[in-house]
């Protein structure tokens, strides 16, 4: 992942200067390959004797003790917290990182948590790390990852050293998602036209198209789109229309929805449509709209992904959402016989 070798290269120079933070918070868009770069940088940590690579960058031996336990996925001290099936890092979780952190380390010579992700601490988990934070051991590094856009409370922020991990250009994404569909069997590999709309449907973020590839997404999302083209026309009911998006789960429903708001806003300003295929709908219903509408729409969408964390019901939130968006088509009037 060469779009990774700029911040890894930044942190390299802190740890070199021992100026490495005790906590870190890593930035960047949804499938960037954010995780990948904590556990690349848990690994570096842990090792007894990390290698220079070949010239400037260092990586984990691969023979120590330390590497051994962490290629078999079992190294003691490095723990990764996550949030459960209620999409939130609870305050157990959090109790137990802090148990953790003060604890010693158990093989190595110091112990990492990766908190994946830092924008999914409820009030109650936040200020329980908090303290950890304020009060760091010294043999602990803490690895916060963040998904651009989700907001993770000042508090918490200010006592992280903030690291962005970019967005690769398209050809970058292109070959690393090229290379990761070569390793599967010939017969399951997804054709090359997939591949490119696996890409642009995540915006060039390369793992979240191989999870696209990987899954049912790309076939789901183009059923969600045609019904929420027929219901906008009236020719589907919102109870019909919704299902998809529940098969998509909250989150990616949203998401979609986001995009959609956001290609609305830029057809507003005279911009382009990132998503193609909803580009003549949206085209249509930027020319109808008065801009402001299309910002209406990411605020109720916002605040729908806000109420997430709380199980909202994802077929209502979406048949909500779904009647927010009709709003914009314009109204026949009758002429009066
Ligand atoms: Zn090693």
């Amino acid at each position: 992942m060469p779009w990774l070798n700029g911040a890894w290269a930044s942190l390299q120079k802190r740890f070199d200067e021992n100026r490495l933070p005790h906590a870190l918070l890593v930035n960047g868009e949804r499938g960037v390959g954010k995780r990948l770069f904590a556990d690349a940088l848990a690994s570096l940590l842990i090792c007894d004797q990390p290698e220079k690579g070949g010239g400037i960058l260092a990586r984990p031996c691969g023979r120590c003790k330390q590497c051994e336990l962490v290629a078999a996925g079992t190294h003691p001290d490095i723990r990764v917290y996550t949030p459960e099936k209620s999409r939130m890092i609870k305050i157990d979780q959090i109790r137990a990182l802090s148990s953790f952190a003060v604890a010693s380390p158990q093989v190595g010579h110091r112990k990492i948590a990766i908190v994946d992700r830092a924008d999914q601490l409820n009030i109650n988990s936040a200020n329980a790390l908090l303290k950890t934070l304020e009060e760091p051991s010294a043999d602990v590094v803490l690895i916060l990852l963040q998904e651009s856009g989700r907001p993770v409370l000042p508090t918490i922020r200010s006592r992280c050293q903030s690291m962005l991990i970019p967005t690769p250009g398209e050809d970058d994404a292109a070959r690393w998602l090229t290379s990761r569909v070569m390793e599967l069997e010939e017969d399951s590999r997804p054709a090359a036209a997939e591949c490119v709309k696996a890409l642009a449907m995540a915006a060039n973020a390369p793992r979240l198209a191989l999870e696209y590839l990987n899954s049912d997404f790309l076939a789901q999302r183009d059923q969600a789109l045609e019904c929420f083209r027929q219901f906008m026309k009236g020719q589907m009911t919102v109870g019909e229309a919704a299902k998809p998006f529940k098969t998509l789960g909250l989150d990616a429903a949203l998401w979609l929805f986001e995009r959609w708001a956001a290609d609305l806003a830029r057809l507003g300003a005279g911009g382009h449509a990132l998503d193609s295929d909803a580009a003549d709908m949206l085209g249509y219903l930027a020319r109808n709209n008065p801009p402001w509408r299309a910002h209406q729409l990411l605020d109720q969408i916002h605040e729908a992904r806000s109420a997430a964390v709380y199980n909202v019901n994802p077929e209502l939130e979406a048949g909500r959402l779904l009647i927010a968006w009709q709003g914009l088509m314009p109204v026949k009037r009758r002429v009066p016989a």
